[in-house]
């Protein structure tokens, strides 16, 4: 049996029943969830006496691109292998696809694509052959070419899977996953160890399947990658989603307030600024002044004009709002200095 993305489920799909395809469509044309690719309510999974996932609720539109963040050991494998029905929830209502992975089939299954973080494609075979196999489990597979250029392989079609770099390595993984011609694909940490060139290349093709209309079920630990690429964002913790909302949005970001930021010449204090600025200033331990802000034009308008009058350059003025990273850290309660910018 070949190796991963599909070692799991290669056999499974060799089973393919008319049957269960017949079931699983009826599903679809009944549920008004099937609109959703995703949808998931009160999801527990509890492994001894320990939640591993606590009653999480989940939406993904068909044609999102998803990403699923969290630090280690907070539950994102555990949610996205009960998602691909290689585990069982404790309790909770999960469909995919229309379907609930623990009772679907290989008709369900083929319409997925899994990317793992771990994989091993036939060593011995070239880029080419590799993908002719696994064309070879789908009734209706992307073209071998169409699927080797939209990973940007198709120059490396003969070399044998064995001698590509971890970068086309991972691209030659997501064209297995690929091949199928599937509606979801779930990419666990795509891009983790890359260099930042071949990370920005491996985002290329993921806006691919974004221009494909595919839906994108993502986990990452890059914060960039995220905001780069999701329209959604979940952040688990513990398991339990403690935010969702899009890149913008999450954990409110758009509403916190920006920091403006500036160092004083040396004859200068706090004191000396304007009032409204002063009430709303400190000064970090390097003499920087950090300015909390909500009105960020008006406030800079009132710091520029006082400068400009007392013939002041504050060269290093800027203005800082809180990045994913800041909001992440934040919510996972991983920001040691209170998660402010
Ligand atoms: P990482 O980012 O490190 O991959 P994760 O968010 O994917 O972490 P999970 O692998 O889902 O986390 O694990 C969630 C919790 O469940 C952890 O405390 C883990 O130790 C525990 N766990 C996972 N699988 C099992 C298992 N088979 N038996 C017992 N506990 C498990």
């Amino acid at each position: 049996m070949p190796g991963a993305p599909f070692g799991r489920s290669v056999s499974t799909m060799l089973t393919n029943s008319l049957q269960v395809a017949a079931a699983e469509r009826a599903a679809t044309d009944t549920d008004p969830r099937a609109e959703l690719a995703i949808s998931v309510r009160e999801l527990h999974k509890r492994y001894g006496d320990r939640d591993a996932v606590a009653g999480i609720d989940l939406d993904v539109a068909r044609g999102e691109i998803f990403a699923f963040l969290g630090p280690n050991g907070a539950g994102k494998t555990t949610t996205v292998e009960i998602l691909e029905g290689f585990r069982d929830a404790t309790s909770g209502q999960v469909q995919v696809l229309g379907v609930d992975p623990a009772h679907a089939g290989a008709a369900w299954r083929s319409r997925l694509g899994i990317v793992l973080q771990e994989s091993a494609p036939e060593p011995g075979l070239t880029v080419r052959e590799c993908l002719q196999l696994y064309a070879g489990y789908y009734q209706a597979p992307k073209s071998v070419d169409e699927t080797l250029e939209l990973v940007d392989l198709l120059d490396r079609s003969q070399e044998r899977a064995a001698t590509l770099s971890g970068g086309q390595r991972r691209r030659l993984d997501v064209a297995l996953a690929l091949i199928g011609d599937p509606e979801l694909i779930f990419l666990d940490e795509p891009t983790t160890g890359f260099d930042p060139s071949a990370r920005r290349d491996a985002w290329a093709v993921i806006d691919g399947l974004r221009a494909l209309g595919k839906t994108v079920f993502l986990t990452t630990h890059y914060m960039e990658e995220a905001e780069r690429l999701a329209d959604r964002i979940a952040i688990i913790a513990d398991g339990r989603i403690v935010a969702q909302g899009t890149p913008k949005t999450l954990g409110d970001r758009d509403r916190e307030a920006a920091a403006i930021k500036f160092t004083l010449p040396g004859d200068r204090t706090l004191s000396d600024l304007p009032e409204a600025l002063r009430l709303a200033a400190s000064v970090d331990r390097s003499g920087r002044v950090s300015v909390s802000s909500s009105h960020v034009t008006a406030d800079l308008h009132a710091l520029s004009g006082w400068a400009l009058e007392q013939k002041l350059e504050l060269d290093d003025l800027e203005v800082r709002r809180a990045t994913l990273e800041d909001v992440y850290l934040r919510l996972t309660h991983y920001h040691e200095d209170g998660g402010r910018p």
